[in-house]
Parts: C-alpha cells; structure tokens; sequence
C-alpha cells in the first residue's frame, strides 16, 4: 500500500474571529482520503484572532499557527504559510466561511490521479449554488481573468478564486512577490511560465458582503491589472520543477523565465 499522501491547508487570517473557529471545523470535517495538516497564518489581526489560533494550535496535534508582527496582506500570509507546508498538496483556504471544505476531495483529485500541477476552484463553473453579490465585482473579475488568460494564454474562468491547490513542490519553488490580493495575479502568470498543467474545478461560492468582513477593494483590482502586466512581462528566472508523472515519465519542466 503506497503511504497517505498529506494535504497541507494554509489559512491566512486578518480578523477573523467571528469564524476562524468555524472554517477550522469545516476543514477538519472536510470529507478527503488524505491526511491534513493545518497552517494558520495570523496577520497581525487586532480583534483577538492570534488568540484564538494560538488556542486552536494547541487543541490539535495536526494545527499550527504562526504569527506576523505587522500585518503584511494576504500575499504575504500565504508565502509565511507555503515556506512551513510539510504536504504533498498544497490549497488555499481563506479563512472567512466563502468556500466550502467539503469540495476538498473533488479540487485535489486531479492532482492525485498525477494528471494535474495546479488546480484552480471556479466560482462561474458547474451547477454548484452560489450566493448573488455584487454586479461589478463580477465584471472586474471577469475583466481580471481576461486580461489574465491575454497575457498567459491560459483559459481560466477565475484567476481570483481563493481556492488554488498545487503540488506543493511547484508552490515551494514558486518566489511570491506580492504582499496582498495581487498575489492572485502573480501566481497565475508564474505557473503558466512554469508550463504546470492547469485544471478548473466548478465550486460554489457563499461570498460575504463588506458589513460582512470583506475586505478586497477596487484599489486591489488595479494594483491586480497592474500585477498581470509586470509579472507576464518581467525576466526573473524560474527554477526547474520536476512533473510527477509515471516514473518512466518523468521529465524536467522547462526552466522558463518570466
Ligand atoms: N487577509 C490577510 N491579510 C490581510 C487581508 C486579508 O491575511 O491584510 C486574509 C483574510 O483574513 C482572508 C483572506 O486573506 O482569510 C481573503 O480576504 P478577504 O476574504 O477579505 O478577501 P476576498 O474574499 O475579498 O478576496
Ligand atoms: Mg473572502
């Protein structure tokens, strides 16, 4: 019998109290033929989070937290949490109650079956139910994404989706630039660099409004536009990541450079 391969979930958290506890539940319910391991990323929250992941960490042989000292963004929590991952697998959970654990199994799954680099979670794919919000965020993203796939001439739907999955030897090889939401941008254009194999996922989506605790806003979506030219256009070299094929298949990816 081959080992359980593990799933490293990083969660980054900027006051979140009313539900870190919650999210954390969900995601050690989350229904998956995986081990898990947790990493919470407190960015220097001022409502009492740190707290609470302090006394989540201690509660769980399989949760740790690790603390910013000034809050950086939600770019910056995730290199924090990426950097500790001890996973074969690598997702992104935010730690608001947008997304749903329970998808777990069906976003890693083409990773496990060795098809897939990366997964991304779409919210404007399948029939999974999804909460109507707002009419021009939905164009922004749409807009983001667009301008996105024009410049990496990949086909997503949701480059801004929270949920990102990667085998975590790509992600671990990945260096993350960017301290806030351009994060989303950045990753996007590095692993079409890498030439990962890319799948989508339709996932549903409860989004929250800003009474609600949302937080991205319009000056992230330019600084996202922004972050979609530099990070397609610009030279830094990429480290070469080995494809986890069948062995006689293995092969080196091309060490491109951005
Ligand atoms: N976040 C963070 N640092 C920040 C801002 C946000 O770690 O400075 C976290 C936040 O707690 C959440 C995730 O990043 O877990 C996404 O934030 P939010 O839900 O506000 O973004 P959106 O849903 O609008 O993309
Ligand atoms: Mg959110």
């Amino acid at each position: 019998m081959p080992p359980t391969m593990k799933l490293s979930i990083v969660i980054p958290v900027y006051n979140e109290r009313a539900t870190i506890e919650r999210i954390v539940a969900a995601v050690q319910d989350a229904p998956l033929d995986m081990d898990k391991e947790i990493i919470l990323v407190d960015d220097c929250s001022s409502d009492g989070s740190g707290a609470v992941l302090k006394s989540l960490a201690e509660g769980s042989p399989n949760i740790r937290a690790f603390f910013h000292v000034v809050n950086l963004g939600k770019g910056a929590a995730l290199r924090t949490g990426f950097a500790k991952a001890t996973g074969d697998v690598v997702i992104v959970q935010d730690a608001d109650l947008e997304y749903d654990p329970r998808e777990y199994a069906r976003l890693v799954s083409p990773i496990v079956e060795g098809k897939a680099d990366v997964v991304y979670g779409s919210r404007f794919l399948g029939s999974d139910s999804k909460r109507v919000l707002y009419f021009w965020h939905y164009m922004g993203n749409k807009l983001l994404t667009f301008l996105s796939n024009c410049m990496t001439n990949l086909n997503l739907t949701d480059m801004e989706t929270c949920y990102k999955v990667f085998r975590s030897e790509v992600i671990q090889s990945i260096k993350i630039r960017e301290n806030r939401f351009g994060f989303e941008p950045e990753i996007t254009a590095k692993v079409a660099r890498l030439r990962c194999r890319v799948y989508e996922v339709g996932i549903s989506y409860s989004g929250r409004t800003y009474e609600e605790g949302k937080k991205i806003g319009w000056k992230d979506g330019l600084r996202a536009v922004w972050c979609i030219l530099k990070y397609n256009l610009a030279k830094d070299p990429l480290p070469p990541v080995r494809r986890s094929l069948p062995a006689d298949k293995n092969e080196t990816m091309q060490s491109a450079r951005f």
